[in-house]
């Protein structure tokens, strides 16, 4: 087994073990979706967790994700790629494109001009609403007290939304920012939490993730240079 398998592994073993509290399932598994992180990652981690079988991966950045996947995607006609990081409105035509789920609307602008494009281009991706837990000046995201508003919106504009996505401040415990959004996705109906991250998925899926994003514990260390 190489590392990129050994790792897999592992995490995989970590969401089934964080399914289960006093040996009581609480949690079926295959609920919860495993977003291989693969920005910044060099080429042949990709290729190694590609070998695994795994087809499901997050980018946050259009034109990396733009010039990494488009030559790979027609060889895994399977693969699903997730959009976690901000959208710029001069870049969704791009990201209408490559991507199958948007993991990012978290203003009025772009859910418009999202409507827009995917009209354009014939889709409905499947997205989700960002919400700014932990209410952070610098970070992107609906106010938790602005959802409904904006929900109504994005229905109005025919938009797929499909759930809630959160980034915890960093200096805060997650897991409020978990138990919150889980409860803000309940209170509109919304079915699906992509939430957790490496250094805190193991606390997201007692909570209610359905999604979880992991770079790092999969790929190992992102370059930094
Ligand atoms: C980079 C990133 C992740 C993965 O981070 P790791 O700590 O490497 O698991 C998850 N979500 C978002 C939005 C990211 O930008």
């Amino acid at each position: 087994m190489n590392d990129i398998q050994k790792n897999l592994s592992e995490v995989q073993g970590k969401i089934k073990k964080a399914c289960v509290r006093n040996k009581k399932i609480m949690r079926d598994a295959g609920d919860v979706n495993l977003v291989a992180v693969s920005k910044k990652q060099p080429i042949d981690r990709i290729h190694a967790m590609l070998k695994t079988g795994h087809r499901l991966y997050g980018e946050n950045r259009v034109q990396e994700a733009k010039e990494r996947w488009s030559d790979l995607r027609p060889q895994y006609p399977d693969l699903t790629l997730h959009l976690i990081g901000p959208l710029q409105t001069n870049k969704v035509k791009d990201a209408v494109e490559l991507f199958d789920v948007i993991e990012t609307l978290d203003r009025p602008k772009l859910a418009k001009a999202l409507s827009v494009e995917m009209d354009k281009q014939g889709k409905s991706l499947p997205c989700f609403i960002q919400v700014n837990t932990g209410a952070e000046d610098q970070k992107a995201g609906i106010a938790p007290g602005e959802l409904p508003e904006f929900l109504k919106l994005c229905h109005d504009l025919r938009l797929n939304i499909i759930g809630l996505m959160c980034i915890p401040p960093v200096d805060a415990p997650p897991a409020l920012h978990f138990a919150f959004l889980n409860k803000l996705a309940a209170q509109n109906n919304l079915k699906e939490l992509s939430m957790g991250m490496s250094s805190d998925f193991e606390k997201a899926v007692p909570l209610g993730a359905t999604y979880v994003r992991v770079g790092s514990a999969l790929f190992g260390e992102r370059p930094t240079i």
